[in-house]
């Protein structure tokens, strides 16, 4: 099996090409063509196996076709507050609205979703990744949320403080991916995804990845998905 034979955009193949990827692992050949479908997904999968690009290939596919179909040009929020500025006007605060949220428990595992991303989004038109994490300082991360991301990796708890105070808005949001469930629950924010999946359109694509899909994770998943297709590899 190869890249191309899953579909995906000309520019994400160029990137795993410089990668030095030469074939989709297992979980990515099941979970990139239902991606690209549109399909949710529950996925009991462990770190190594590739989840990483199995849920952000995908979603890059979908948004480098939908930048395709855009004309060229257009000014991002940040370029509009510059010249808002620039004109002597005091610029109007606009809440981030991203297209993707990925939400890990912890610092280090969006860090990593991040640089994949970028690695994956490197020859796309634009796609701009950044991570939203307890402990960094709230001015950079209003400076992140002012170009307003395609997408954002986030924990939970930061993300919860953004969300209230107005600073994102999850009404463009198109797809959710929850990555490493069950260590989500077990670090106790299941409230907190609660909260943060009542704010995103019923219209989202979920693919929810998880060491297991037994128990509490099983429930959660099943509530916030629908009709997944369930890959255990
Ligand atoms: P993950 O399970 O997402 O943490 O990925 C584990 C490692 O495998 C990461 O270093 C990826 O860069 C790498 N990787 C993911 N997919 C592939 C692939 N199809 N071919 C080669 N390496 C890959």
């Amino acid at each position: 099996m190869t890249f191309e034979s899953l579909g995906l955009h000309a520019s994400i193949i160029k990137a795993l090409t410089e990668s030095g990827y030469t074939a989709p692992t297992p979980v990515q050949a099941q979970a990139v063509p239902a991606g690209i479908a549109g399909r949710d997904m529950m996925v009991s999968s462990q770190t190594g196996s590739g989840k990483t690009a199995a849920f952000m290939l995908p979603a890059l596919h979908k948004f480098a076709v939908q930048a395709d179909a855009q004309p060229v040009g257009g000014r991002t929020p940040n370029q509009e507050m510059q010249s808002a500025r620039s004109r002597g006007e005091r610029p109007r605060f606009r809440a981030a609205q991203p297209k993707m949220l990925v939400l890990t428990p912890t610092r280090e595992l969006a860090l990593q979703v991040t640089t994949s991303t970028d690695k994956y989004g490197a020859f796309m038109r634009r796609v701009k990744a950044v991570s939203i994490l307890g402990g960094m300082p709230y001015p950079k991360q209003m400076q992140l949320l002012s170009r307003n991301p395609e997408i954002l990796v986030a924990t939970p708890g930061r993300l919860i403080d953004h969300m209230e105070s107005g600073k994102i808005d999850f009404s463009q949001l198109q797809i959710l991916v929850l990555d490493e469930a069950d260590r989500m629950l077990d670090m106790g924010f299941i409230d907190d995804i609660e909260k943060i999946v009542a704010n995103t359109p019923e219209t989202r694509q979920t693919m929810l990845f998880s060491a297991t899909l037994d128990g509490v994770v099983g429930n959660m998943a099943k509530r916030i998905t629908k009709d997944p297709l369930i890959i255990q590899i």
